[in-house]
């Protein structure tokens, strides 16, 4: 039964997920095998959403393509570059996805490196909700101050272009339109990024007349805009409090996984639990589309994680009254609006958890896993994440409406904080 459960779990997620990133070949290996051919470009022409990046061929060039057009850029035989769009080629190595709709996220900041911009995009991601577990494909239009790219040229000498002593032509840019074209993924190092990075990145050029890999960047990026998969943007929370301290209703922020993950100390299932059950609660269950963090009171299941979601989120205090933690029979969250009284239990559907990670749980918490049986278990984790992000709320959680609910004053009691057991223990040394 939990095995049907869970298949069914998956497939209602991966139906409703969207631009997976895809590849063939690796860049690690595509030297090895003397640069053979991988897959060929025409076989994603029916992808009218297409985004992709790779070699073309032989070393010969690098594909870009974009909204379903391959843009390859060449270097020509006057050391110059074009960019050719031909769908007949190969690559030794492509990542790619199919992107029907782009969400814009607007980009602020200067960034003075590759590693900078890395890093821009993971917090301005995180802030928006976007899951960074799962590999992503993203675009950056803008004008940008400073840029080195390369195309590669090919390594032997039986494959046209071949210059002895050359594997690449470097390009200086600036001041330069156009759009970074990438995919981000935590998972893909030496598959499609390079080892210290977790970003393959390359330039496109506004005009469309030069594409290359990019290699150096510094710009200002206000005004700048990031494009994501429409789907894949999660758990963002409209929050609003009063203006100081003596202040009235109405200062109004945003707020996203990063900022909980600021708070709580680590991004985990717990947290992504929490934020979606309360995502949910909130915008449907109150049907409010912003949470008045004034108004509300929360009852929070002993777990670390849910009780600070629930602390953030609600703006609910232990000390104040408004925030206790009990155990919850089957329930997560006791949720209640002040004002009107209104008060929703919400609770995990039973065989949602796979019964793998329950039982790892309980050993961490007695300190009985090894440190590889819990690097397995933060793998378990990490999946289970992912699933509760791409399934719908309605799949993952019972709620009931609780009818002349009181709130009730009792004495706080104490509970084991479970997330810092394992705080000493060794890493795994079997990888
Ligand atoms: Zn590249
Ligand atoms: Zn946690």
């Amino acid at each position: 039964m939990k095995k049907v459960l869970l298949a069914i779990t998956l497939f209602l997620s991966y139906s409703i997920l969207q631009a997976q990133v895809k590849h063939a070949g690796a860049m690690s290996e595509m030297g090895k095998t003397g640069f053979a051919p991988r897959i060929s470009l025409d076989s994603l022409q029916k992808y009218k959403g297409l985004i992709a990046l790779g070699p073309l061929g032989k070393m010969q060039g690098e594909i870009t393509a974009v909204d379903g057009v391959p843009y390859t850029g060449i270097v020509t035989a006057d050391e110059n570059s074009s960019v050719q769009k031909e769908w007949q080629v190969d690559a030794p190595f492509l990542v790619y996805a199919h992107v029907e709709e782009w969400e814009e996220i607007g980009l602020r900041g200067r960034v003075g490196s590759i590693q900078e911009l890395e890093q821009l995009i993971e917090s301005t991601l995180t802030a928006n909700g976007v899951d960074l577990l799962e590999p992503l494909p993203f675009r950056i239009q803008g004008a940008f101050d400073q840029m080195v790219t390369h195309i590669v040229t090919p390594r032997s000498a039986d494959v046209p272009g071949y210059v002895e002593g050359k594997t690449q032509s470097n390009f200086d840019h600036e001041q330069a339109s156009g759009e970074l074209i990438g995919f981000y993924s935590k998972e893909g190092k030496r598959i499609y990024t390079h080892h210290d990075s977790f970003m393959h990145v390359h330039f496109l050029s506004a005009d469309k007349k030069f594409a290359g890999h990019l290699d150096q960047f510094e710009s200002m990026l206000d005004g700048a805009k990031l494009l994501v998969p429409k789907a894949r943007i999660q758990l963002s929370f409209a929050v609003i409090d009063t203006e100081f301290s003596k202040g009235r209703l109405g200062f109004e922020q945003r707020v996203g996984l990063d900022d909980l993950v600021k708070f709580h100390g680590h991004l985990c299932d717990g947290l992504v639990l929490g934020a979606k059950a309360l995502d949910h609660s909130f915008q449907v269950l109150f049907d409010q589309d912003k949470i008045d963090r004034t108004d509300i009171r929360i009852i929070s299941a002993p777990s670390p994680c849910l009780t600070d979601v629930a602390t953030y989120l609600s703006g609910g205090r232990i000390q104040f009254g408004t925030q206790s933690v009990q155990p919850l029979a089957d329930g997560l969250f006791v949720i209640q609006r002040i004002s009107d009284g209104k008060t929703i239990k919400i609770g995990m559907k039973p065989g949602i958890k796979p019964l793998e990670i329950i039982e790892m749980t309980a050993k961490a918490e007695n300190a009985a896993l090894s440190p590889c049986e819990l690097d397995e278990l933060k793998q378990l984790e990490d999946e289970f994440s992912r699933e509760i992000l791409y399934t719908q709320a309605s799949e993952i959680f019972d709620f009931e409406e609780l009818e002349d609910f009181q709130w009730s004053e009792i004495p706080q009691a104490v509970f084991p904080k479970t997330d810092v057991i394992n705080k000493n223990q060794g890493i795994c040394s079997a990888s």
